[in-house]
């Protein structure tokens, strides 16, 4: 049994409760988080209640006795409490609600499709230390069990489209449901750009590729080429020159976009060869991709042209729509973090894609994730502490 001689927490609507002689009651009480006190003290004053079951329930009795109700927003489908609301179940959400869940907050993680986040796209992932099976599947899956283990609550197919951070709490609105919490773990991830070809979903995986650092290695020795003319596109150029027999730039551009120094880099490199003003307009192939048609911007004509791979580096988009005007994005709309994956707006962490980074891989996703969980749970902390 823990007993505590007394404890002060602050409710979310800023009361300060003065427990004395504070108990979990004994395991199964902690099971089910079952507590109690002698004296219950709200803003000093002495109430008439001993035990709870639940924290949220407790600080609503407490706004009730003491006439201080907030009146709850209509609404049509439930209201969920939690300590921690995590938005996208990706690599980076999974690890953050794997961490928080393992901390014993109650934790709900709301993903908008099913599970997975980007690598759902891919058959193998090659890169993600330690894990030598491959199957991108399987990781999630891995995820997600290991997660929901510890206790983390997911709910698919939950699309969030509103947040209201408060204060004294967090509101996050997805379907009829409203989610209310102490802190937020933003993990949306991004959408990288397609070109709209008929046949570009179909070929995913089967020699169309997003993401070059991902996937050259599975191009080995093969003629690949890379659309846009922007520093990713030549990161990636740069990167596949390294794996590639050859690799061919298509720009609809006379000249690139991407930094000075990048472009020095692509343009000496003896192994990419630039297509200026073209225009990949189709994709074809049987069972894999084995050919595109390219259209000569200049001349109009037409030509087709052999390829195991197509890399398509045209940009992406993160999915900022219900928080870019609440936290401080840079001018691509990406989420400006510091190290402890603090957003501008106390209690809201990113993590992964979705913010100003490096690096976007598995690996600096779920660091990310592990991260924004701790400092989630270093604020309820001081929040409960104050
Ligand atoms: C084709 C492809 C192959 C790749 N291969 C590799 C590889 O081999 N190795 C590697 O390390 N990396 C690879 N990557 C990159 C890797 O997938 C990403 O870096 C990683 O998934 C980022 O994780 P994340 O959790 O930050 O975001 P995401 O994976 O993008 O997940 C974000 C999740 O949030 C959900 N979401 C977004 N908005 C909302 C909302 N409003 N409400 C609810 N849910 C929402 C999305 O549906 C999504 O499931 C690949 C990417 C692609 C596209």
């Amino acid at each position: 049994m823990a007993l505590e001689a007394s404890k002060r927490i602050k409710t979310k609507f800023g009361e300060v409760v003065h427990l004395e002689d504070f108990t979990l009651e004994s395991d199964e009480g902690k099971q089910f988080n079952v507590k109690s006190s002698s004296n219950v003290f709200v803003n000093r004053k002495l109430l008439p209640i001993k035990i709870w079951s639940d924290q949220y329930e407790f600080e609503r009795h407490i706004r009730k006795i003491i006439g201080k109700e907030v009146e709850d927003e209509k609404v049509n489908g439930n209201i969920h409490y939690c300590d921690v609301l995590i938005v996208g179940g990706g690599p980076a959400g999974l690890t953050a609600g794997l961490y928080c869940a393992r901390a014993k907050r109650r934790t709900i993680l709301l993903e908008g499709q099913s599970l997975g986040g980007q690598i759902r796209t891919t058959h193998r992932i090659e890169n993600y230390p330690g894990f030598v099976e491959g199957s991108a599947v399987k990781l999630i899956e891995n995820m997600e069990r290991q997660a929901t283990d510890f206790g983390l609550k997911i709910d698919i197919f939950k699309k969030v489209y509103r947040i209201d951070l408060g204060p004294p709490f967090k509101r996050v609105y997805a379907a009829d449901d409203i989610y209310e919490c102490n802190a937020v773990i933003l993990a949306c991830g991004l959408k990288r750009n397609e070109l709209g070809l008929e046949r570009e979903s179909a070929f995913g995986g089967k020699g169309v590729s997003y993401c070059g650092v991902c996937d050259a290695n599975l191009f080995k020795g093969k003629q690949v080429a890379v659309v846009g003319g922007g520093d990713s596109a030549m990161e990636d150029a740069i990167y596949l020159s390294r794996f590639a027999a050859h690799v061919f730039v298509v720009h609809i551009f006379d000249e690139l976009q991407a930094n000075k120094s990048l472009q020095d880099v692509a343009l000496q490199n003896q192994k990419i060869t630039f297509l200026w003003k073209h225009k990949v307009e189709e994709i074809n192939g049987n069972s894999a991709l084995s050919r595109i048609t390219l259209r000569d911007l200049t001349s109009g004509s037409r030509k087709e042209f052999n390829l195991e791979g197509l890399f398509i580096a045209i940009g992406a988009c993160p999915h900022n729509d219900f928080y870019k005007d609440k936290l401080s994005v840079d001018d691509q709309g990406y989420v400006l973090v510091n190290s402890e994956m603090e957003t501008s707006v106390p209690g809201v962490f990113a993590a992964g894609d979705m913010r100003v980074t490096p690096l976007r891989q598995v690996s600096t996703a779920v660091g990310d994730g592990a991260i924004a969980a701790i400092s989630a749970e270093k604020y309820l902390a001081k929040l409960e502490s104050e």
